[in-house]
Parts: C-alpha cells; structure tokens; sequence
C-alpha cells in the first residue's frame, strides 16, 4: 500500500528523517514508535504530503506521490491535538472533513450519519462538541477523517491526551475499528505497551531513522540491538564474543553463562566491527527447584538481592567470572518458597532464548 525508499529530510542542517525505507501493506495495523524527536511526526506528515523530503520516493497504491497535495492522496490525518471545534454541534464537525466536495445537504447528512455510526457515535449529531467527553471528541475527530473513506488513515499521538482508563479503552476500540473498516492504520506512538497491543507491526524508530520493523512478538523476541531491546522491557544484557559462525547459528560465549549455540541474523546495518553482545529476559531464566531439570543450560549462581513485588519476585544473582548482576523474575506460586541472599542456585535457561544485539 505504502512504499518509502531512501527518504533523506533535512530541517535547514538537522537530520530529521535518515534514509527511511518501508512497506506498509494493506489492511495492516501498522504503527511508528519512538521516543520523542525521533522522525514519527515527520515521517507520517512525509506520507500525508506535507512535508517536503530532500530525497527518496513515497508510492501509495504503487503511484509516485511526488508534486501530489495532502488533499489529492488516498491518506487522510487524525492529529496529536484532536481540533474539533467546540462551538459547532457533533455533526457539523464531522461534515467539515466534507468541505472540499460540495455535496448536498441530504448527501452530506447521509455521510455523518454513516460515519458516526463507523465510531460509535450514532444519534449523536446534534450535540454540542463543547459537551462531549474527551472519549467522544476523539471519536469525532476520528468520524472527521473517516468520511472522506480514505484508504489509509495516519493518526498522529491520538490518545496522548486522555486518560489512562480511557486511553487502554480507545486502544481496543481503534483496533475493532481498523478491522472492521479493513483500510489500512499508520499509528505514532510514543509507547511501547500501546504499539505492541494494538499492531500488525512495528517500526521502531531512533534518531530519524528506522531501528527494527517487525511484529510485536518479534521486536520483544528477538530484538536487533540493545536499544531496542531495552525500549522493550527489562533485559539482562552481557557480553558475548562470537566464536564461530555456520549459516545462521553462532556459536558464542557469554559472559558468566558459557558458550552456547545462538541464532544469529546479521542486521542490515552491522559490519565486520560490530560489536555484540548477549540479552536474555529476567522471565526466561529460572531458578531450579533441587533435581530439576527441564532445561537446556543449567549455570551455578549466587543470589545477591531479592525483590517481592507480590505476583512476581526479582532476584539479582551473580554468575562465576561475572560482575554483571542479573535478573531473574519468578512467579509467585503457592508451593514456591522465596530464595535468601547469599544463597547458592542453579539457573536454567534456555540458548533459544538468549539473543545476539548489536551493541
Ligand atoms: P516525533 O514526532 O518523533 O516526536 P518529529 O518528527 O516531530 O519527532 O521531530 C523530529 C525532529 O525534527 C525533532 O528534533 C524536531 O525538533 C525537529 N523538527 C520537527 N519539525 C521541525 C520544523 N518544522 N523545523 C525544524 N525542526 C523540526
Ligand atoms: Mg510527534
């Protein structure tokens, strides 16, 4: 649906967009995260047409959209600030996303109404914006940009500004929505919870440019670099030298756990000075019960810190030859008796879950 190559964008001498290359497919879900500053805002305004980019190409349906006005392009914006206007009523705002069409007053109602319908809003065209809820207003903001039926639609930080009951709500909501209409979504976000439950995939963005494009479970899974897998959630980060590499499978040693046998797909942009290091999550390491033995690594450690945080407890223990404390979380389980400091332990884990990032 989507196709961004090489797009380079300067603001005077800032970097803003470096080399940007994706394909957003039909009917996806697809969402751009990253922290602020990072390009998101540029990027998807790049695809609505209103920005100018210093280089690269943008298709939408395979068409070249250079010299083709926001209005002109199958996208249609849904911004971080939702202006719907407060003294117009319900409907009014939603038919001001009509204006350029000169349409009759009976096309015009037929197409609110349709469109409040889409959002959830149905019967309410003859309220007052000024007395709708922060919810609502989103959704007429939503119906807004839903009526000229655009076969993309970019929403720019749309549930920033509620709260965050409402914002988990409207997340679920805009799902349903997206698969019900089955157009495509281009989403920013700055949060990772938000993106990883809401989308098909995830570009991960930094600094301008496109860190990991995935899955969500991949981007948790398996992420590229310590940056993006510490984005993602805790994780236990220790050095590695790659000793040998036969296809995809290295086999590498870890600091305090050994050598063992990782999978290993070199990123795009690492070269012959990469360095790597090891991640493993705290959830993928346990400490084994006496006689257990379902894993597939099993390294001595001892505990120097617990945490009980009631569902879960984290547990710092020290490998031999190691330094790095590392966490391990166990659930907490009504046979399970909590682990002391000073303790000796074994851990098990698992090679498959022990992923190569690039430093
Ligand atoms: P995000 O949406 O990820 O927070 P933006 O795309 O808005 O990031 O901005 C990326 C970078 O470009 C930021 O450092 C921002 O200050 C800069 N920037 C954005 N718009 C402009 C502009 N119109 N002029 C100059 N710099 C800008
Ligand atoms: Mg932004």
């Amino acid at each position: 649906m989507i196709k961004l190559s090489n797009i380079e964008k300067y603001y005077g001498t800032y970097h803003a967009l470096r080399d940007v290359n994706c394909h957003i497919n039909e009917g996806e879900f697809f969402s751009l995260l990253g922290p602020s500053g990072s390009g998101k805002t540029t990027l998807l305004r790049t695809i609505a047409g209103f920005e100018e980019i210093d280089s690269g190409t943008v298709l939408i349906g395979g068409q070249s959209m250079v010299g083709v006005p926001p209005n002109m392009r199958p996208t249609n914006m849904v911004f971080q600030s939702y202006a719907i206007f407060p003294h117009m009523s319900v409907a009014q705002n939603v038919a001001y996303g009509l204006r350029s069409q000169r349409l009759n007053k009976a096309k015009t109602a037929e197409m609110v109404t349709e469109s409040l319908g889409k959002v959830g809003l149905a019967g309410y065209g003859e309220r007052a914006a000024h007395a709708l809820s922060g919810g609502q207003r989103q959704r007429v903001a939503l119906a807004r940009a839903l009526i000229l039926k655009p076969k993309v639609l970019l929403l720019d930080e749309p549930l920033s500004a509620l709260d965050r009951k409402l914002r988990e709500e409207m997340q679920s909501e805009l799902r349903r929505l997206q698969r019900s209409l089955g157009i495509t979504f281009v989403l920013v976000t700055h949060d990772q919870e938000e993106a990883l439950t809401m989308s098909d995939r995830v570009a991960v963005m930094f600094e301008g440019q496109i860190a990991q494009l995935d899955s969500p479970q991949a981007l948790y899974k398996r992420p590229a670099s310590k940056r993006v897998a510490e984005f993602f959630g805790a994780m236990n980060i220790l050095k590695a030298d790659i000793l040998e590499v036969k296809g995809d499978i290295a086999t590498t040693r870890i600091e305090g756990l050994g050598v063992a046998d990782l999978a290993f797909n070199p990123q795009p942009c690492a070269d012959a000075s990469s360095h790597y290091c090891a991640g493993v999550r705290p959830e993928l390491m346990t400490i084994l019960d006496d006689g257990a033995m379902a894993y597939d690594k099993e390294t001595p450690a001892t505990v120097t810190d617990v945490e009980y945080r009631g569902e879960l407890t984290y547990y710092d223990v020290k490998f031999e030859g190691s330094d790095t404390p590392v966490v391990v979380s166990m659930r907490n389980t009504s046979n399970r008796e909590l682990r002391e400091v000073g303790q000796q332990v074994r851990i098990g884990w698992e090679s498959a879950s022990a992923v190569l990032l690039l430093d």
